[in-house]
């Protein structure tokens, strides 16, 4: 049977009853939409960051967008961000009616090179959205330093990031908002869609409740500028509310995961294999386990008659994506970002990856490396 990077099966076998006693629960209640579930979930989410508030939204792409929007970026504002990222984070922003604007990643961590957003700034700038990319935060002490000079909002994007830290605190909670993705593969996933918009801002959440819900204020019924459907599905926010008790469990997991690969694989850097660095005051939570190799194409080739299936997050710089040509970008100038798409890939990471599994993939690395 062939290896795949993330598989649910494994955890669904475990967590079967209680999941399906979780859809029971919402049939049965009544209540379909926007019920006990999805406040449920909302007050969990919250506490368990220690912010204020958290709005339940249909995905992680609306959750940016929405995110944005409710921190009044629209038309005519620029959002620094990331080309290294998955396309949702800049369609979100193109989708909030604002303009992108890519600055490159470091070599070293693959996530945003925070000297180039002070360069990136003009005086249209509103937003900056860090990417946590892979499961690992991005240094926040400067881009809190700009924002609060510059007069600017931070979202962050914490699609990959679900309880990852940052020298003691959890990301999402060092923005203005924060936005979350339950697509199923992500560190908190759903059993289809699922997002969440995060903050201590008493308005912006309350803006975030209109926007989800057509823009209609709960009580009143009356849309005072239209907003979106974008709720959270009850079903889904059951789901999550239980799978989020065993958040820390499914982060311990893949951590484990990732400390077997750097035992098994560490000492390949001398035949061309880079291995994912953590930053000092960093916890990585292992959303994807991304290596590098200059012959990436050929190992993913080479690991197919193993019956071992790998991806790539992600092949294609978004910013040399046909669907984003009228930014102006082209290719050559995010060269970290380009280097990197040709260079990575991702080994197999979900908690429940067995020992055997991972020994597998252990064991047809080495051989691939060594006959390449
Ligand atoms: C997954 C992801 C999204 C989009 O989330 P969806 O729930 O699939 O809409 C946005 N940003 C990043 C960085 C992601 O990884």
């Amino acid at each position: 049977m062939t290896m795949y990077v993330w598989d649910y099966l494994p955890e669904y076998e475990k967590e079967r009853d209680d999941l399906l006693e979780a859809v029971d629960k919402v049939f049965s209640s009544g209540r379909l939409i926007l019920g006990e579930s999805v406040r449920g979930f909302e007050r969990e989410f919250a506490d368990y960051h220690g912010v204020a508030h958290c709005t339940g939204v249909d995905n992680g792409t609306n959750a940016v967008k929405l995110g944005l929007e409710a921190l009044g970026v629209g038309p005519g504002d620029e959002v620094i961000t990331v080309s290294n990222t998955a396309a949702p984070t800049v369609v979100a922003i193109v989708g909030a009616g604002a303009t992108p604007v890519f600055v490159d990643v470091r070599e070293e961590d693959f996530l945003m090179d925070t000297d180039q957003v002070a360069e990136a700034i003009t005086p249209r700038t509103k937003a900056i959205v860090p990417v946590h990319l892979y499961g690992q935060c991005v240094d926040m002490a400067p881009l809190r330093e700009l924002a609060d000079r510059h007069g600017l909002v931070i979202l962050e994007d914490c699609a990959q990031a679900h309880g990852a830290r940052h020298h003691g605190w959890l990301a999402g909670t060092m923005g203005h908002a924060a936005a979350f993705s339950f697509y199923p593969t992500k560190v908190l996933g759903a059993y289809g869609d699922g997002g969440a918009v995060i903050t201590s801002d008493d308005e912006v959440d309350a803006d975030l409740r209109r926007l989800r819900y057509y823009g209609m204020e709960d009580v009143y019924y009356v849309v005072r500028s239209p907003g979106h459907n974008s709720r959270l599905d009850e079903v889904q926010a059951e789901i999550l509310r239980r799978k989020l008790r065993r958040l820390d469990q499914y982060i311990a997991g893949r951590r484990a995961v990732a400390r077997r690969y750097e035992e098994g694989l560490g000492d390949l850097a001398d035949q061309g294999l880079l291995l994912p660095t953590v930053n000092p005051g960093n916890t990585h939570v292992y959303y994807v386990y991304v290596v590098r190799h200059p012959r990436r194409d050929d190992i993913i080739e080479a690991l197919k008659r193993y019956d071992i299936s790998l991806n790539i997050s992600y092949p294609w710089p978004v910013h040399t994506m046909s669907g984003f040509s009228h930014l102006g970008y082209k290719e050559g100038m995010l060269p970290v970002t380009e280097r990197l798409a040709k260079e990575i890939f991702s080994l197999p990471m979900y908690p429940s990856l067995s020992r055997e599994r991972q020994d597998k993939v252990i064991s047809a690395v080495r051989e691939v490396l060594r006959t390449l």
